[in-house]
């Protein structure tokens, strides 16, 4: 759709400077076609108006468009056309995959964005509903939602690794991601590095180390790579620990707790 967009504005530019007479008006952007069409499929996704496929999950039925769906996924432009249409009719069950997940999918192609805790009918950690969305947009293949996930899988993890799930996270994309598929692995176990103290302590995530033991290899080799560098003197208790913690985001002093996002004032030259 941005391309779209920027064509309008590139040709009405090449217009003005090539004839220099001729006064063209950009179009404002409410008149753009594309953002209507954009309402438009809400609308139509809204209603069931003109549709012509059901797709069954679990718990839900949604009744969507071809036109939509193959547009987006090569699975379902695959699964539509061909050999298969006539095995397939117009209903696909995807009842094997996350309920919650093949929903998010949906709403995306759709052009809504989806919310990352896991709709209503469901509530799980962000960190693990956006890493289950990312398999469903690879197993389906739309890259658009796939990196989508992945970013917003980064804001999570980012903000939640302290949490109890983040062990159970890791396992789960150790499980359902290929090796040669870095996008979440390598967000784990970077956040996994930044934190080493932290983790160390918590039970859970030493029994990951244990259980995953490729998860254990990309961290360490990380670890082995960039050796922690800096040591900070926490102001509250006074004592020192060592880490490469990202500036501007809240961190805990190891040793009394103490809650601060400005740990870069609190560096000390490591000997
Ligand atoms: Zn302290």
């Amino acid at each position: 759709m941005a391309v779209a967009e920027d064509t309008t504005t590139e040709a009405s530019e090449s217009v003005d400077r090539g004839r220099g007479l001729l006064q063209v008006q950009r179009v404002p952007l409410s008149l753009d076609p594309t953002s209507n069409m954009r309402t438009t499929l809400k609308d139509f996704f809204d209603t069931s108006k003109f549709s012509d496929l059901v797709i069954r999950t679990e718990d839900q039925e949604f009744k969507v468009h071809k036109i939509v769906v193959c547009g987006q996924s090569e699975y379902f432009a695959c699964l539509l056309s061909g050999k298969w249409k006539e095995a397939t009719g117009n209903a696909v069950d995807l009842k094997e995959d996350d309920a919650r997940a093949v929903e998010a999918m949906i709403h995306f192609m759709y052009g809504f964005d989806y919310d990352s805790s896991g709709s209503s009918l469901g509530r799980i950690s962000p960190m693990l509903f956006n890493a289950m969305v990312y398999k469903v947009a690879d197993k389906y293949g739309v890259p658009a939602l796939k990196h989508l996930a992945q970013q917003k899988f980064d804001s999570a993890v980012t903000a939640c690794w302290n949490m109890d799930d983040f062990p159970h996270v890791i396992a789960e994309v150790y499980t359902t991601t290929v090796e040669s598929d870095k996008g979440l692995r390598d967000r784990v176990v970077s956040v996994s590095y930044n934190n080493i103290q932290s983790l160390f302590l918590k039970e859970d995530f030493i029994r990951v180390l244990n259980d995953t033991p490729s998860f254990a290899a990309d961290v360490l080799q990380l670890l082995v790579e960039k050796p922690s560098t800096k040591r900070y003197t926490c102001p509250s208790c006074s004592k020192q620990w060592e880490a490469n913690l990202s500036n501007d985001v809240t961190y805990y002093c190891l040793h009394c707790g103490s809650r601060r996002s400005d740990w870069k004032n609190y560096l000390e030259k490591k000997d």
